[in-house]
């Protein structure tokens, strides 16, 4: 890298002044002899002092700067020059981990599973994945895919579709077996909450050969996978086979008991080793304005809990507005649609660019016949003679200065307020944590009612209870619970007295060599807006077998060339 940064720099000189001309060209020479392996160490002193010259009396900034630059990478990577010159090869303690399993949080190892799927072992694909992730399914299709934002593909010609290979590998592999579990412990932990960060951890658990038993407030378990996510993005019977799969460990469940009121923490406390919470963030946030009582009005988190248990609402031949910018008020946004609303508008108080829905989301509530309305902030709801909603008044915005987060803050603009006729108004501008029983339990919580852990999850104050995912971090994704689960489960096990290791003996191909050559992405296609708006199957359409052979393909592999290859790349197990 320095021997090219140098000959870019020299053939960009005027080369009027000599030290950078000749210099500069000297470096690049020396840098050789380095790399030939055809040099001492005493080399790496002319280097130096060749270098400073340059940097002391080159008359221009190219000259002068790249010998400057040139210097800092020598003084931090020295060992590295003495490591080609002594055994000629690269320093073997570099530690750049593998961009797309340092991004996702569960650290998943993508590189194997691609290769895998590449070779057609979709089973052994799951397994892989399972070993970090116990949700492939669950994530093969609403996982915000973090994993592909610097995937290295990218600087060739696109990232990976690295989210639909994994839906693929499920797609093509049903029923995998699960692990065994280790020999049993002894040891009993409850576990608060049936969401994806609750049930990973009471996956892991069972696994490290613990007792779990899950406590449930609700009907059925997922938490926001069921009581959230609508079943167009996520299917319904896929979210049952891969949470039945995960019981099959011996998890027993205890539904429909609000732990706090029906069965205080201490008394899990004490007929249970270890506890676990994770309650996820389901409290409603209002938007504090006049008219808001008004029936009709509803939070989305509320209409969405009742789809989830199969009460679709009937919207039919009514006007939507839906108030918010985020992937939950996509999700009102189309399901309102899907409900038979004649007419659905979402109005969101900044810009579009601003909204922090996924642009496929909004793209897909557009194609489908919503209305986005930016730059509207909700004033008031007008009430009917009944006390129903009739429409809600909005002020226009104008983008004023930025936020501590950069986003540009809106102002209200110099114009009247608009009247949006509305007979549901749907508000979806977050979710807080639900408090109340917390409370009861004398738990600590911040300024956001979110409860407070320290760096081994543990509750502060309480021992032996441990707290992880949307209660202690806020509203976040699928993965990130995930992770938080599999982190409560190593510490719960250390906790225990148990030091636990989580393996596969899946064995990974061996990397081809073969050319890159530029290769556009794969991106899924989904069903005609015009025919999936009318029904609630899944949106997303899989990719075929020629599409993932050919995506596949394009895995450049950074497991095993370039720097993920050493300190900081794969993982056998954790
Ligand atoms: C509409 C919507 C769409 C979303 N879409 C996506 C998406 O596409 N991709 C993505 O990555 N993320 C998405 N998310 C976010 C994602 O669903 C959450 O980040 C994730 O589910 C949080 O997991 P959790 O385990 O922390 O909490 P939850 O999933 O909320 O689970 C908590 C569980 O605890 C139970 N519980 C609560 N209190 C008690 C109690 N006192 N006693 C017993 N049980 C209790 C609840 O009933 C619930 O089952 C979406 C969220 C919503 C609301
Ligand atoms: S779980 Fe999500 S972030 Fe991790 S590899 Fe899969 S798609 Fe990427
Ligand atoms: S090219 Fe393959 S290994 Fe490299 S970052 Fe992308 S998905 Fe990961």
């Amino acid at each position: 890298m320095a021997r090219n940064f140098l000959t870019l720099c020299h053939a960009q000189t005027c080369g009027k002044c000599s030290p950078c001309r000749i210099g500069i060209g000297q470096l690049v020479n020396l840098l050789d002899k380095v790399l030939d392996g055809d040099a001492d160490l005493s080399i790496i002193d002319t280097i130096e002092e060749t270098a400073q010259v340059v940097a002391d009396a080159a008359d221009c900034a190219i000259g002068a700067e790249a010998a400057k630059k040139f210097l800092i990478g020598l003084k931090e990577s020295r060992q590295d020059y003495e490591e080609h010159i002594i055994r000629h090869r690269c320093l073997d303690r570099v530690d750049a981990p593998i961009p797309c399993i340092a991004l996702c949080p569960a650290h998943v190892d993508v590189p194997g599973y691609i290769a895998l799927v590449h070779e057609g072992r979709c089973a052994d694909a799951v397994r892989l994945i399972r070993r970090d992730n116990p949700f492939p399914s669950v994530c093969g299709f609403v996982c915000e895919h973090p994993c592909e934002k610097r995937c290295r593909r990218g600087m060739v010609d696109a990232p990976l579709n690295i989210r639909s290979i994994k839906r693929y590998a499920v797609d093509h592999s049903s029923n995998v077996p699960q692990p065994p579990c280790a020999p049993s412990t002894g040891k009993r932990v409850a576990v608060v909450g049936a969401g994806p960060g609750g049930l990973t951890t009471a996956y892991y658990l069972a696994l490290m050969g613990h007792d779990i038993t899950v406590y449930e407030k609700r009907k059925q378990l997922g938490g926001m996978l069921r009581y959230g996510i609508p079943d167009y993005r996520l299917p319904r019977d896929l979210l049952d086979a891969e949470i039945h799969s995960m019981l099959q460990l011996g998890i027993k469940t205890r539904m429909n008991v609000d732990v706090g009121f029906d069965v205080l923490y201490e008394q899990l406390r004490q007929e249970y080793d270890a506890v676990f919470i994770s309650l996820g963030a389901h409290a409603d946030k209002k938007l504090g304005i006049e008219g808001e009582d008004a029936v009709g009005v509803m939070s989305a988190v509320q209409i969405l809990r009742e789809v989830g248990d199969g009460k679709k609402p009937d919207f039919t031949g009514k006007r939507v507005v839906v108030v918010g910018g985020g992937n939950v008020a996509m999700d009102a946004t189309r399901s309102s649609i899907r409900f038979g609303a004649h007419k659905v508008i979402c109005a969101y108080r900044r810009r579009r660019e601003d909204m922090p829905a996924l642009v496929e989301e909004i793209e897909g509530a557009i194609a489908e016949g919503a209305e986005i309305l930016p730059l509207h902030a909700p004033v008031r709801v007008e009430k009917g003679e009944n006390g129903e909603v009739t429409a809600l008044w909005v002020q226009p915005q104008i983008i004023g200065p930025h936020d501590t987060a950069g986003r540009p803050r809106p102002l209200n603009a110099d114009l009247p307020e608009r009247r949006l006729p509305a007979d549901v108004v749907i508000v979806a501008i977050g979710q807080g944590i639900e408090t109340e029983g917390l409370q009861k339990g004398n738990f600590q919580l911040d300024k956001r009612g979110t409860i407070v852990i320290d760096s081994e999850m543990r509750v502060v104050g309480m021992d032996g209870i441990f707290a992880g995912g949307e209660c202690v971090t806020g509203p976040a994704t699928v993965i990130k619970a995930i992770t938080a689960g599999k982190a409560a489960a190593s510490s719960i096990d250390r906790y225990l007295g148990f030091h636990h290791k989580i393996s596969v003996d899946v064995k990974l191909p061996v990397p081809q060599l073969y050319d890159i050559h530029g290769l556009g992405r794969v991106n899924t296609l989904e069903r005609d807006a015009d025919e999936r708006k009318h029904d609630y199957e899944c949106i997303t359409l899989g990719m075929s077998d020629q599409e993932a052979r050919y995506e596949t393909s394009r895995c450049l592999r950074c497991d095993h060339f370039g720097y993920g290859v050493f300190r900081g790349g794969r993982k056998e197990e954790w």
